[in-house]
């Protein structure tokens, strides 16, 4: 090998200038988590290589005892951190060490805001990882050899962490990693025994692999979830929260228990207290990891729970999946099936008896968490749970942040009122003040007001709930049945045939423009509403698709007219400017509900000439 490709100076990548730059200014008072940080990667590298012995035992070169030694050099003013697990080849040194490749990094740079301390929780959420090194050093060695490759195929990866690196092939008898942290100025407190101990135990005490200073072994070393419940504290429970998650804030919640029938497993799963930077992206990892016997098999096991509850955080061992269960095996596996349903029943209970008994706190949840559960009332086993845990607005309290739930909304049901009813907009005023509300305010009937873009989603997927009908007050021809009286009927009756000719008459000057115009008894204030047809997709479905750049099916809404309002009765008697008026009428209802005209110079040269006529 020439020397030319032996040593070579790289650049970090700008992400990476960035991080180190703030990390470096914002975390410094929280410095500590650098040792949590490094332990936790030299834990995974040994997970890493168990788990590729387990097809390969020569990868294990005759030794399985996976250890993490921390130790530190008083006149050289430095510290090691080294592990013998799976280690790093030279590439995978340079992209590992110089890139970050996470997902949500795009999202957490969009986020920063340059206040150093909101950017610090920021930092928190994110990870921090290797690079936590450089809170307290100003130069890292890292020297390592990838678990199976020759002692001449060493690599030495070194940097100040101002902007580049430098690796180079060296010769290393020893597998996997030795990091060597020269401490800036005033980091000497680190350099004691009492001082690493005491941060190994605040942070580090259930990493699986001892961590042993000189000869002695300072962690706990066992994994926390196989120990009786009886023994934990909730410290425990927090702490072993934040190894998993690598989130600060304590979690919401936390469900821990030993499953014995057909499939033994033992499950911790927690609910974080805040969403974390990706949660809206499908694509994010999931945070189960997935154990095997105490044995480490994979992070992110996505089968183990479904897309909508990806920020359920935790562990899940199994004494019944093979050791050498891979991906591809567990997509095909019937054990995984009852595993995903053990662990969907425990969270969602766990939910439900937080709603029950800590209101306040699931208020929190449903904040950060309600959007993605939501993506769940399509799963037909999980359904009527998830239902259960639904919060919505409602015309109730008419306050965005004051959700009821369907079994609140039952109870309040006047006694022959049947259905539930519910309104859909793009935001909470424009369903607030919907024209469609306005008779059932009048009424005093409950409604839901919808304005997440799921919802609508949602109601397609729910359409009862505990055998009441889930009913759009903007959907079809309104009959309200029973809650209406004979009286109201009749007048209704009479007041559609005198109006007859009017409707007929607005139907023919808007033309194509709509399905239908007729009479309606929803409105009270508004001259006019639009409605779509029982069977069409709703305006604001139609909207939702549009400007999600999909194909919306081209329905026409039906006009609906207010018999008793001043403006209609008015143009019963309009001659000349008839059309002008019939196009206004249509136009305002359209925005009225949040949609865009076609047209909005004409809509307003209209007006104008109205209010000069
Ligand atoms: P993360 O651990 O979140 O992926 P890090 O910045 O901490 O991010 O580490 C980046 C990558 O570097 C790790 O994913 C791992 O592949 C590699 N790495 C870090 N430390 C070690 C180590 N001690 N042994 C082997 N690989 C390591």
């Amino acid at each position: 090998m020439t020397t030319e490709t032996t040593q070579e100076t790289l650049s970090f990548q700008a992400e990476v200038k960035q991080l180190l730059h703030l990390m470096i200014h914002s975390l410094y008072s929280n410095r500590e988590i650098f040792l949590r940080e490094l332990i936790s990667n030299a834990s995974d590298a040994c997970d890493k290589l168990r788990f590729e012995s387990l097809h390969d035992a020569a990868l294990l070169e005759g030794g399985g005892d996976f250890k993490i030694r921390i130790g530190f050099d008083g006149a050289a003013r430095t510290l090691t951190i080294a592990d013998n697990g799976i280690g790093m080849n030279r590439e995978e040194a340079i992209s590992n060490l110089g890139t970050i490749a996470r997902s949500g990094t795009k999202e957490f740079f969009s986020h920063l805001t340059g206040d150093q301390q909101k950017d610090a929780n920021l930092i928190g959420q994110f990870g921090v990882g290797f690079y936590s090194a450089f809170i307290v050093a100003d130069r890292v060695t890292v020297r390592t050899r990838r678990a199976g490759q020759k002692p001449d195929q060493g690599v030495e990866w070194s940097s100040d962490g101002e902007g580049q690196f430098s690796v180079a092939t060296i010769e290393r008898a020893e597998r996997g990693t030795e990091l060597t942290l020269h401490l800036r100025e005033g980091q000497d407190d680190l350099l004691s025994d009492w001082k690493l101990e005491s941060i190994i135990h605040k942070y580090s005490d259930h990493v699986m692999q001892p961590i042993v200073m000189g000869e002695r072994t300072v962690n706990q070393a066992s994994a926390l979830w196989a120990r009786p419940k009886s023994e934990l504290t909730d410290d425990d429970y927090k702490a072993f929260y934040t190894h998993v998650s690598h989130d600060e804030e304590a979690p919401l919640a936390w469900v821990h228990a030993k499953v014995e029938g057909t499939q033994e497993y033992t499950q911790l799963l927690y609910v974080p207290s805040h969403a974390p930077l990706d949660l809206h992206d499908r694509n994010a990892r999931h945070g189960v990891k997935l154990y095997v016997r105490r044995v480490f098999i994979m992070d992110d096991a996505e089968q183990l729970l479904p897309p909508w509850l990806r920020f359920v955080r935790g562990v899940v061992d199994s004494a019944d999946l093979p050791l050498n269960v891979s991906r591809e095996l567990l997509q095909q596996s019937k054990d995984i099936e009852t595993l995903r349903k053990g662990c969907t029943t425990r969270v969602l209970t766990l939910l439900a008896s937080l709603a029950e008994t800590e209101k306040e706190k699931y208020s929190k949840f449903w904040t950060d968490f309600g959007r993605v559960l939501k993506e769940g009332v399509i799963d037909f086993g999980s359904k009527d749970k998830i239902s259960k845990l639904l919060r919505f607005a409602s015309t109730h309290t008419d306050q965005p942040e004051e959700n009821v739930s369907l079994a609140d909304y039952v109870a309040r049901m006047k006694p022959e009122q049947q259905q539930i009813f519910f309104v859909t907009a793009e935001t909470f005023n424009a369903a607030k003040n919907s024209p469609h509300l306005e008779v059932f305010r009048k009424k005093g009937l409950e409604v839901l007001l919808l304005s997440d873009r799921v919802d609508e989603w949602v109601v397609a997927q729910l359409t009862e709930f505990e055998g009441k009908e889930l009913v759009s007050v903007a959907k079809g021809d309104l009959d309200l049945g029973k809650l209406e009286d004979e009286a109201e009927k009749k007048q209704q009756e009479e007041e559609a045939s005198h109006l007859k000719e009017l409707t007929e008459k607005i139907a023919r000057s808007l033309g194509e423009r709509v399905k239908q115009v007729r009479i309606t008894h929803r409105l009270t204030q508004s001259p006019a509403c639009l409605v779509a047809d029982d069977h069409d997709v709703s305006g604001n479905l139609a909207r939702i698709l549009k400007a999600a750049g999909q194909k919306a099916p081209d329905v026409k809404p039906i006009l609906e007219i207010n018999p008793k309002h001043p403006v209609v009765l008015r143009l019963q008697n309009e001659g000349a400017k008839f059309d002008d008026w019939a196009s206004v009428l249509f136009d305002q209802a359209l925005l009225a509900e949040g949609g865009q005209l076609d047209d909005p110079a004409m809509f307003v040269r209209r007006i104008n000439e109205l209010m000069l006529s």
